[in-house]
């Protein structure tokens, strides 16, 4: 049953179209199942209707005629309730409707199982026969686990507007959303322009041309570099390999010949109107499909084969493209790529760049720092975007809460300019807000500091009036190298930083690698990386690391005195008590080299429950603490931070988290040190509100965030906050209490726009 399983999600997988994919799902699960009837109905979200879109055994006229509103009808029921339903006799079900046009009353028995994604029912995929017999577990099982596998595939094709192929009379694209994560926050209304590695040929979009004789001259002459190679190839091997052996590159150019792939690549170019790469890569992954699910495992090589010879003539025809690099960029390009680099940033001018997804990728990656520092909206992780089929389409990014909305209707579209328009005015008048300070209507001041990783950062954060910063992750500079730098390298770059806000403080946390972020050079392979050998539990295994960092920063303070270290990932006592001896140790043996450096203050992240329940004793070993949300957050609730099928979950106003905030800085306080919170949630405008409440005595977060918190801030009598804390606290549902903060400080005067990471679209 598996291997049929996956040979059945397999074929549908490489479906062109949407219409293709249903009419082989119900081919090939009625010869699977031996059945007489099997049908697919989908929901027309238009009319709230399940339609008959393919059948096999049914009459094929009553496609896209036959349809049934929720719970009309067995199919109507099954969508209703959201689980299978086998009946040996259908007739005599109560909520039997008869089609005359099906010429269904032949048969008896019926099975049916909604087609499910992410919560939401997309269809009813049916089976039925003539005789009166119920359909047995292992079959019902089949279908059921055929449905869950296929709903994936059937949302993509529906998302990218597949069924607009699909002659149903007056049908409209849906609207669609995918999940990803956020890389850089923002919104972001444009045209799609796909970008892909020099050869990859999953990564080819699917791209029409109207010069067909240039695209075969393209095709002709690649073809004959990869022929002329592959001889060369041959020839150099001929004393290391036997003649045999050599065989292989025979095979290659046998394949491509006009008898073979090579004619099919060309009469695809000609009847497709297809650009040759796009033509190349649809044959070739054709025939890749087709090699991997043959039964013979040396068939099943041979894609191996025909994929490898794919790239081979995909990299020839890029060389002759190097020089016709696009420059047609839209006006408002939203860039897209399977797995987008940092070299790619570039590739789009600055003016039209506005906005960033990653298929692959978190928000911790190359490409997601960079874009924060460049303020370009990012979603990180999109992994059911179906990319390759969005090139030149209008979507709507919202970065905010990592959606891409493909197909998105004239209303969202308008109403995320509208945010668009407000968040461009806010940022052209936040520069008034600059030398105002943070503090509400009745004169609570709370310091607002920056989080910061490269030096564009710092920029951004003295223009924005930061009073210091409360996290430098120290590690992006050594994410963005090919060795670990140097303690002089190092120096220099603490310096930078230190010297740019002196004599406002800079926290530097130690080198914080692990988890998501692994340096090139140093990698970390686990199977569960944020449970294993990250942050501080990495530099204490590495001394000799952790001592170049401490020394490199406690140098680089000389005279300026106002550095702070912070150690990250602490989750007990001796661990913090060994980075701290660790840090004295350095910090005297500079003495005696004859520096001449104060002890910078000492601090400690809390970011994992046990580090929560021992704030007071960590507390009475540091001067300050800092409270890490990002991964306070996805360690309370157990939800990867940077997985978005969990992304509903990972929600910072979920109560657990609220109150472990609370009673962090009850014990913070009683030990009479000071506590931040540097975590994405001091960003966010409503949070912040409750963190002030709370009492935490320094907000650090994104350059780009620092305005919003402060006009929110100068809204508010600290009596606001307050009462909305309580109010907050008693509450139990995440999103409710979103909710309530949106609408308690909009109902205070604040501008709803400003709330916006934390309402729903
Ligand atoms: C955090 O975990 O909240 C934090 C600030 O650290 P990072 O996001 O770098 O893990
Ligand atoms: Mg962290």
């Amino acid at each position: 049953m598996l291997s049929a399983l996956r040979k059945v999600v397999q074929e549908v997988n490489a479906a062109a179209s949407l219409e293709q994919a249903l009419w082989l799902i119900v081919e090939r699960v009625r010869a699977e199942m031996n059945t007489q009837v099997c049908s697919i109905y989908l929901l027309d979200t238009a009319s709230q209707r399940y339609i008959l879109m393919a059948t096999e055994g049914l009459n094929r006229e009553s496609v896209g005629r036959v349809s049934l509103a929720p719970g009309e009808g067995l199919v109507g029921l099954v969508a209703r309730r959201e689980e299978p339903l086998n009946l040996d006799d259908a007739e005599s079900h109560p909520q039997y409707r008869y089609f005359p046009e099906t010429g269904e009353e032949r048969f008896r028995s019926f099975l049916g199982t909604p087609i499910i994604h992410l919560g939401k029912v997309l269809g009813v995929l049916v089976v039925q026969q003539v005789e009166e017999r119920r359909f047995d577990e292992s079959e019902e099982s089949f279908l059921v686990t055929l449905s869950a596998q296929l709903a994936a595939v059937i949302a993509h094709a529906e998302a990218t507007g597949s069924l607009d192929q699909v002659t149903l009379h007056g049908y409209r694209p849906p609207q669609a959303s995918f999940i990803g994560v956020c890389g850089a926050q923002g919104v972001a209304v444009g045209e799609v322009a796909v970008i892909y590695p020099a050869a990859d040929l999953y990564g080819v979009p699917l791209a029409r041309t109207d010069d067909i004789e240039a695209e075969l001259g393209h095709f002709n002459a690649a073809l004959c570099r990869v022929r002329r190679d592959l001889q060369d190839l041959s020839e150099q091997l001929q004393h290391r390999l036997r003649e045999e052996e050599r065989a292989l590159f025979d095979v290659y150019l046998g394949m491509l010949t006009d008898s073979a792939l090579g004619g099919e690549i060309v009469n695809r170019i000609v009847s497709e109107s297809l650009q040759a790469r796009s033509a190349l890569a649809k044959v070739i992954l054709e025939h890749v499909r087709t090699f991997e699910s043959m039964d013979d495992s040396y068939l099943r090589e041979r894609a191996t084969d025909v994929r490898d010879l794919g790239l081979r003539v995909l990299a020839a025809l890029d060389q002759q493209h190097e020089r016709a690099k696009r420059i047609d960029y839209p006006a408002s390009t939203i860039l897209v790529a399977e797995e987008l680099t940092a070299s790619m940033l570039g590739e789009v001018p600055e003016d039209r760049l506005v906005g960033l997804i990653s298929v692959r990728g978190s928000s911790s990656s190359h490409v997601a720092i960079l874009a924060r520092a460049m303020g370009i909206p990012t979603v990180m992780g999109a992994v059911d975007l179906p990319y390759q089929q969005l090139d030149g389409r209008h979507i709507v990014l919202d970065a905010y809460r990592g959606r891409v909305y493909t197909n998105p209707s004239a209303e969202l579209v308008h109403q995320f300019e509208e945010i668009w328009r407000e968040e461009q005015q806010f940022s052209r008048e936040y520069h008034a807000l600059t030398p105002l300070p943070s503090e509400t209507l009745d004169g609570k001041h709370l310091p607002l500091w920056v989080n910061t990783g490269l030096m564009t950062d710092v920029v951004r954060s003295l223009d924005r009036g930061a009073e210091g910063v409360g996290l430098y992750r120290t590690e992006i500079s050594f994410l963005l190298r090919d060795r670990f730098p140097s303690e002089e390298e190092q120096r220099n770059a603490y310096r930078e930083q230190l010297t740019a806000f002196a004599p406002r403080p800079v926290t530097m946390r130690t080198l914080d690698i692990g988890g998501d972020k692994s340096l090139p050079y140093f990698p970390i392979t686990e199977d569960n990386p944020f449970l294993g050998w990250r942050g501080i539990r990495v530099s204490l295994d590495h001394p000799e690391i952790f001592l170049v960092q401490v020394r490199a920063m406690l140098k680089a303070s000389e005279d300026l005195n106002n550095l702070r270290i912070m150690l990250p990932m602490i989750s007990s006592v001796p661990e913090l008590e060994q980075a701290l001896r660790l840090i004295q140790r350095a910090w005297r043996e500079l003495l005696e080299e004859g520096y001449n450096i104060q002890l910078p203050q000492l601090g400690a992240m809390i970011e994992v429950p046990a580090a929560l329940f021992q704030s007071r004793e960590l507390a009475r070993r540091v001067d300050f603490l800092s409270v890490g949300t990002n991964d306070l957050t996805q360690y309370l609730l157990a939800v990867d931070r940077n997985n978005p099928r969990v992304a509903g979950l990972y929600d910072s106003f979920h109560p657990a988290v609220l109150r472990a905030l609370v009673r962090i800085v009850e014990d913070v306080h009683a030990e009479g040190r000071t506590v931040s919170v540097c975590g994405e949630m001091a960003g966010d405008p409503g949070a912040a509100v409750l963190l002030m409440a709370m009492g935490y005595d320094v907000l650090s977060m994104n350059a780009n965030n620092l305005p919003k918190v402060k006009s929110v801030i100068r809204k508010l009598q600290m009596s606001d906050a307050r009462k909305l804390l309580v109010e907050v606290m008693a509450m139990q549902d995440a999103r409710a209490i979103g909710k309530h903060i949106f609408d308690t400080l909009t109902g205070l005067g604040v501008n709803p726009r400003l709330l916006h990471s934390k309402t729903d679209a």
